[in-house]
């Protein structure tokens, strides 16, 4: 199946609908190929330009997910409308997929309490489930090879990690050298609302492309890594579109 992606400030988004990208994942998982999954969002861009190992986990993700609303706005200055695929959303479809081919996952990541909440609800909802490995996402520089040593002896197919960006993809950039068969993708705090402890804002604020309006006023320390992120990306986008245009002419 051919590719299509296109650049937003140097790197490449994959341009599909969720049921596309699930099936870039069940192939992925079938003929064991192995891929990392970034769900892309501004303040990722911004760490690319910023953080070297970030830059070339970003040129080298097999799937790049269009997550944050400032990426589908990106595109559609660049004539393309996309929809946006949220991380959190795309991940328990991966989940349930697992549970329905008896794929094995490994969870890493968040406090312990979440984490054990949120093993809990997903075996609730999705009974077959194949949890393999599970551990909390706090840990020294001195238990990372530990870490690292029993999720490849667990041999789970797919690794949810839940650290934050770029942490969650510097390990899995990691561990994909380690397991090469295995689908590895980053999920943020996604842990935090599977356990209920956190909960997601309202419909109506996701499908206004607001989330992050609605997660910043609940949680205020967001404001600084959102502000001044988020303008400023979109500037550069404008500014990146205008001089395609201007040397396309
Ligand atoms: N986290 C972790 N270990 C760390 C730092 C963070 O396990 O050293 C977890 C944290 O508990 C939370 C998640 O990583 O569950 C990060 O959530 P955040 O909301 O910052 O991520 P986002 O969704 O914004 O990428």
């Amino acid at each position: 199946m051919e590719q299509k992606r296109e650049k937003v400030l140097g790197y490449e988004i994959d341009l599909l609908n969720s049921v596309q990208a699930l099936e870039r994942v069940k192939n992925s998982l079938d003929d064991k190929s192995g891929m990392q999954i970034v769900t892309i969002n501004p303040e990722m861009i911004k760490q690319g330009h910023t953080i070297d190992a970030m830059n070339s986990i970003l040129n080298s993700a097999e799937l790049v997910i269009p997550d944050g609303v400032g990426i589908k706005i990106a595109l559609k200055l660049k004539g393309i409308n996309q929809e946006r695929i949220a991380g959190i959303e795309f991940a328990k479809k991966i989940i349930s997929m697992c549970a329905n081919s008896g794929y094995k996952i490994a969870l890493f990541g968040a406090k312990e309490e979440i984490l054990q909440k949120t093993g809990e609800n997903l075996m609730k909802e999705f009974p077959g489930l194949n949890i393999v490995y599970s551990r909390n996402g706090y840990f020294s520089k001195s238990e990372e090879q530990q870490i690292k040593e029993d999720i490849k002896n667990s041999v789970p197919d797919v690794v949810f990690t839940a650290l934050g960006a770029p942490k969650q993809e510097i390990f899995n950039s990691e561990m994909r050298k380690i397991l090469p068969q295995a689908v590895f993708i980053g999920i943020g705090g996604s842990f935090d609302v599977w356990s209920g402890v956190v909960q997601r804002a309202p419909v109506f604020w996701q499908k206004t492309g607001l989330e992050w309006l609605y997660r910043t006023v609940k949680e205020p320390q967001r404001f600084k890594r959102i502000f001044p992120t988020l303008p400023i990306f979109l500037i550069k986008v404008i500014i990146e579109v205008t001089k395609e245009k201007f040397c396309a002419k």
